[in-house]
């Protein structure tokens, strides 16, 4: 068989991995991966960039290796003997030289091809001998006939960086923030007055650079549509037990006659945990749930042990996730994704304390400051732009960084990426209700109005992000490389 494995970050790089391990490649075969990016196994996170951004995952919990959780403590021992401790948060960067390590060797395999260029384009090939075989062309440049392949992975990790103003391009207006070390050769922090639109992971990697990297002239400003945090993550939580009831087989006890759960039920348990673990959810949300800068400094102060307790609630429900709400029933789906997902991803994403501590900072010595409720963001006259609130009130950027994320309805990212539009052209992939990829689970082959399930074609990363629900994480990406092999395996009796 013919394989095509398109995007070499951790997703990729275990898909290649999996391939292997899980005894899938025949000698025939011929694997060709496509990823232009010079340094294997990185993908946009851990690519080489500034020491400072920082994993938001304690060392001990980013293993590569399922059958070795420990593996990149080793790893850290080996490489940065007595730097690094199992519950540290160690630079992305360090993290993305253990990915290469741990793929890079896969590369080498004589069935293996490393294309180092961009996939532009992948359409569906219905052969005459084969009419019911779907397989698929993928070309890297337009103007060139491509390649064509019996099954393709599709590993190509993260949208187009969102556009929600509509500034790309416009003078001052830096749309991708990575790698951030780029970012001082556009900003003169003498005379510009610097802002970043949005207060997310991100946010703060930019933030964290440009401070400790120049001193500014002007205060460098947030500008977010609400209050701009969500909770620090201190330390490991050690107290009395939590009780987490959820698993498999919990979701195959309440399992309705129509094979699905509800949400009623779901809920239910949630608030069951949390009475027999003793967390007062009223607490929680009155002390901590605005992501107020005020609630930062609270917890900045002093850990409060409900939060903790709550927070490591939130870890052991987070593996489940992806069970529970492809298990629900339509009604309850949507009604979660509509009601309580952004409620669930303000305790899931939580921030880390070295890095609030210096926003702290930031904001008492004047050097960081926080505009919210933006309504406007359009270009200004001369130079940057200008940022309305609902207060009535304007401010001048003359940069600003985009820190809002990444564009995940389809059919608006589809316009910024060639190889997404042309799968959508080809109805080769549709979107779910919720504007992502609709996909099998855990199949994770692309549904179609066409071709129903398309054979042999298989995706990861955040466009299946309400299918593989959470997946900002990087056990999840590589969970998904293997996922994507089994179903390979099973889809060709290998
Ligand atoms: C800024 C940032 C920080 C993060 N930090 C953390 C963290 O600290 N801890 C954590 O657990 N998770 C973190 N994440 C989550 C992250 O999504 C996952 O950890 C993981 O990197 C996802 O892997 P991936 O392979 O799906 O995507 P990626 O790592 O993005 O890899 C995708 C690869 O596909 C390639 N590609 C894309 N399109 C094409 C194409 N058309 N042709 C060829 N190649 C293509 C890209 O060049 C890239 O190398 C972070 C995410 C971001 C964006």
């Amino acid at each position: 068989m013919k394989i095509a494995i398109v995007g070499m970050g951790v997703a990729g790089g275990n898909t290649l991995r999996s391939l292997y391990e899980k005894n899938a490649v025949r000698p025939s075969d011929e694997i060709h991966v496509y990823e232009d990016r010079l340094t294997p196994g990185v993908g946009l996170p851990y690519q080489p960039d500034d020491d400072r951004l920082i994993l938001n995952s304690f060392s001990m919990d980013v293993s590569l290796n399922p059958d070795d959780p420990d593996e990149y403590v080793k790893f850290l021992e080996e490489h940065y003997p007595g730097r690094f401790g199992r519950y540290e948060f160690t630079p992305r960067m360090i993290f993305g030289e253990y990915a290469t390590q741990r793929f890079a060797p896969y590369l080498e395999k004589e069935e293996v091809q490393w294309i180092k260029k961009r996939v532009t384009r992948l359409t569906p090939i219905l052969s005459d001998h084969h009419p019911d075989k779907l397989r698929f062309c993928v070309q890297v440049d337009q103007n060139r006939p491509g390649e064509i392949y019996d099954a393709v992975f599709l590993a190509v990790g993260h949208p187009p960086y969102a556009d929600y103003y509509g500034l790309k391009g416009q003078p001052g207006y830096i749309h991708e923030p990575f790698p951030v070390s780029h970012l001082l050769e556009q900003i003169d922090p003498s005379k510009d007055r610097v802002g970043i639109v949005g207060s997310s992971l991100t946010a703060l990697d930019v933030m964290e650079y440009l401070q400790e990297s120049a001193s500014f002239a002007y205060p460098l400003t947030f500008y977010t549509l609400h209050e701009p945090f969500a909770t620090v993550k201190d330390t490991l939580y050690e107290g009395d037990e939590v009780f987490c009831t959820f698993d498999d087989a919990w979701i195959e006890a309440h399992r309705l006659p129509s094979g699905k759960i509800a949400l009623d039920d779901v809920l239910a348990q949630f608030k069951k945990d949390l009475s027999d673990s003793q967390i007062h959810l009223d607490y929680i949300m009155e002390h901590f749930g605005t992501g107020s800068l005020y609630e930062v400094h609270q917890q900045l102060q002093q850990a409060d042990e409900q939060l903790l307790k709550f927070q490591y609630y939130i870890a052991l429900l987070s593996p489940h996730m992806t069970a529970i709400v492809n298990a629900l029933d339509d009604r309850g789906r949507r009604h979660f994704f509509e009601t309580y997902r952004p409620w669930y991803e303000y305790f899931h994403v939580q921030l880390s304390k070295v890095k609030m501590e210096k926003i702290w900072k930031g904001y008492l010595n004047g050097t960081i400051r926080f505009v919210r409720e933006i309504v406007v963001i359009e270009p200004a006259k001369d130079k940057g732009v200008v940022i309305k609130t609902a207060h009535h009130r304007t401010y001048h950027a003359d940069v600003l960084i985009n820190a809002t994320g990444f564009e995940t309805r389809l059919s608006y990212a589809a316009a910024e990426d060639p190889l997404i539009h042309s799968l959508l052209e080809a109805d080769l992939m549709m979107p779910s209700p919720q504007q992502d990829v609709a996909i099998t689970w855990p199949g994770s082959q692309p549904l179609s109005r066409t071709y129903g399930v398309v054979d042999n074609l298989y995706l990861s990363g955040f466009w299946i992000g309400t299918t593989q629900y959470p997946n900002n994480n990087v056990q999840r990406a590589a969970q998904q490389g293997a996922r994507m092999v089994d179903s390979f395996k099973k889809n060709n009796h290998r």
